[in-house]
């Protein structure tokens, strides 16, 4: 690992030179032609490195496919010889379209939630507007070709909806274009794509719903995108099919051509641009280590997760939207440690109202089934707005309006979703988590809310859990300090490392620039954890773990031997912790969380896991997974 670092930060050194030098070349070239603004074209910068997000696990390797934005292909000016044939084509493929979509959507269905399949019922609107097919008719009537037409009505009608800073309607532009996509390939009678010869990555700037589902996947390898975060629907779509997928890849598309070699690590977040013999051999074997991994695992089976000697430890998965409950059964969780809400409510249009979320949750929850679901309210801000809510910009976001913060002040919309859940907890096994509470007051407030629902619930006459647990996530360091006092006032307590560690640490989270700082094996953070640990366990509450710290199998026995027995993690990697979970006895974690939590360094700490995980022989589970 540390030898690997080191050779990166090499490599990134003499790349970051290269760049200057390169830099100063155009520069230089710039100068030679006097000033004028004619200067070479800056050549494709070839980063042999990239980094990005981890959106869906696995290793793929494959040649480059990078997807442009293919409407612009078209010639805007190419007029027709004859409209009626132009006509006749455009209504063909406009019909084309429209069965298409009723087609997807139905594919669709088991695995998006209806707030998410809506995006194709609003793509078949798009396609029955009358003033949208009309503008293309009449288009065509002056005598472009269909394709002309359609990209002039398309292009005029983003640029308008571009034009205006609002969310919503930007986001109306993507839909129109990604209408138009679909419309011109059957123009040009391009049927689904046919299968990649070889095993293929596409790389994108970013990839819409239409064209995640156009490619055949028989060979697409792995997915790479410039934008879009782990929620995309891109991402959302990329998980449901287990498509090894790397999202918000910084220069990638000024660093991939058309039929590179690259290879995509999942699990890091990683893409290597033609990186060499040695790097692909390393793959290679990591890639089959992996796939015999999985499969070893799915012939393991389910059974609950326990140390050699029987200790349990609960495994719960985090979700965030309908697919990922299809995973997480697969995938052999316990229950939902940490439904986040909140991932829901951005694809709305508007805040939605009690019976649309008592129907999101009901539907959520059937899917579950009996198993205990933890859903937390909302959790909105810093990174996460729905497009919908009109926010002040701030200069520190993370430390300013959100979570919690957000909903105590809008009480009104707080307490629609109060009483959702707890309307939806009525026939399932739910409990409720507030987010992000950094004093009793926070906590007592939100319970005075909760009390309101229940009352007016009962009044009402609407079936309810009057009876739900509440519990908090501990992620601020004040909660941490406060914890035997607020531990007298919940059920149980969730802590949220995610959080936990930029607050404790001062390091942002999502600030590449300071993501060395950003560690779950400092000490600090180990510490505090124990403390949290120490006083549920001493106040009989209930405590789990819900971070990504949860799912880095490197830190699973500490985690254990610290006292903690639920963990929630991104399920895609239950597997692994449940496997390195069972490879112990409790001892022999309690004996590796005593120790530890001794040292005074981050290096201490991963040095000694390090080799703790190899007499232990399990570092090869974590070498594929970290
Ligand atoms: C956390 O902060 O650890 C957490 C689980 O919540 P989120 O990542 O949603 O902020
Ligand atoms: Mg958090």
């Amino acid at each position: 690992r540390l030898r690997e670092s080191l050779v990166t930060k090499e490599k990134e050194r003499l790349e970051y030179k290269r760049r200057m030098i390169e830099a100063n070349r155009q520069l230089k070239d710039y100068e030679k032609v006097g000033g004028k603004t004619r200067h070479a074209a800056p050549a494709k910068i070839r980063r042999p490195r990239l980094a990005g997000l981890s959106a869906s696990p696995g290793f793929a390797q494959g040649n480059a496919h990078v997807v442009g934005t293919f409407l612009s292909s078209v010639d805007r000016h190419q007029k027709s010889r004859d409209p009626k044939v132009e006509s006749k084509r455009f209504e063909e493929a406009l019909a084309r379209s429209l069965a298409e979509l009723a087609t997807l959507r139905v594919r669709m269905e088991p695995l998006m939630p209806e707030s998410d399949l809506k995006i194709f019922d609003g793509h078949r609107m798009i396609l029955e507007d009358e003033e949208f097919v009309g503008r293309i008719r009449d288009s065509i009537t002056n005598g472009y070709t269909a394709e002309s037409a359609l990209f002039r009505v398309i292009e005029e009608l983003s640029a308008s909806m571009l034009a205006v800073a609002d969310n919503y309607l930007r986001e109306r532009a993507t839909d129109f274009r990604d209408v138009g996509h679909r419309v011109l390939r059957h123009l040009r009678q391009e049927e689904k794509r046919a299968p990649f010869a070889k095993p293929t990555i596409i790389v994108a700037e970013e990839l819409t719903l239409s064209q995640l589902t156009m490619v055949n996947h028989d060979r697409l390898a792995g997915i790479a995108l410039q934008s879009g975060g782990v929620t995309s629907h891109a991402a959302i779509l990329a998980r449901a099919f287990e498509i090894p997928t790397v999202v918000g890849v910084e220069h990638l598309m000024e660093s991939v051509l058309e039929g590179d070699q690259l290879v995509l690590d999942g699990n890091a977040g990683v893409v290597y641009v033609n990186p060499g013999t040695e790097i692909e051999r390393d793959y290679v074997s990591l890639q089959r280590r992996y796939d015999a991994f999985k499969k070893e695992l799915i012939e393991e089976g389910n059974a609950p997760t326990a140390t050699r000697d029987g200790h349990r430890v609960m495994m719960f998965a985090n979700i965030a939207l309908l697919p990922d409950i299809h995973l997480a059964l697969r995938y052999g969780a316990e229950g939902v440690g940490l439904l986040r809400s909140e991932f829901s409510f951005l694809t709305y249009e508007d805040f939605p109202d009690e019976t649309q979320q008592l129907a999101l949750y009901s539907k959520m929850l059937e899917a579950i089934g009996k198993r205990p679901v933890t859903i937390r309210t909302l959790d909105i801000g810093a990174d996460k707005y729905p497009p919908y809510m009109r926010v002040p910009r701030e200069d520190n976001p993370f430390l300013g309006w959100r979570s919690i913060r957000i909903s105590l002040e809008m009480a009104g919309l707080f307490k629609v979703q109060l009483r959702a859940i707890l309307r939806a907890a009525a026939k399932h096994n739910v409990r409720i988590m507030f987010p992000m509470i950094s004093s009793l007051e926070e906590l007592r407030r939100a319970k005075e809310l909760l009390a309101e629902s229940q009352a007016e619930l009962f009044k009402e006459g609407l079936e309810h859990n009057p009876n739900i647990e509440v519990g908090i996530m501990v992620e601020v360091p004040s909660a941490v300090w406060l914890a035997p006092r607020l531990a007298r006032e919940v059920d149980f307590f969730s802590v949220g490392t995610n959080d936990l560690i930029q607050y404790l640490l001062a390091a942002d989270r999502n600030n590449p620039k300071v993501a060395h700082l950003y560690e779950a094996l400092h000490p600090a953070v180990i510490s505090a954890i124990a403390e949290v640990v120490n006083v549920a366990r001493a106040a009989d509450k209930e405590v789990c773990l819900c971070g990504e710290m949860a799912s880095d199998p490197l830190a699973t026995l500490l985690l254990v031997g610290m006292g903690l027995d639920e963990l929630s993690l991104s399920p895609l990697f239950i597997p692994v912790v449940r496997k390195v979970i069972r490879e112990v006895d409790y001892q022999t974690a309690r004996l590796i969380a005593r120790e530890t939590l001794q040292m005074a360094s981050v290096q201490e700490i991963k040095g000694y896991l390090v080799e703790r995980y190899r007499d232990l022989g399990l570092i090869n589970l974590v070498e594929m997974y970290r």
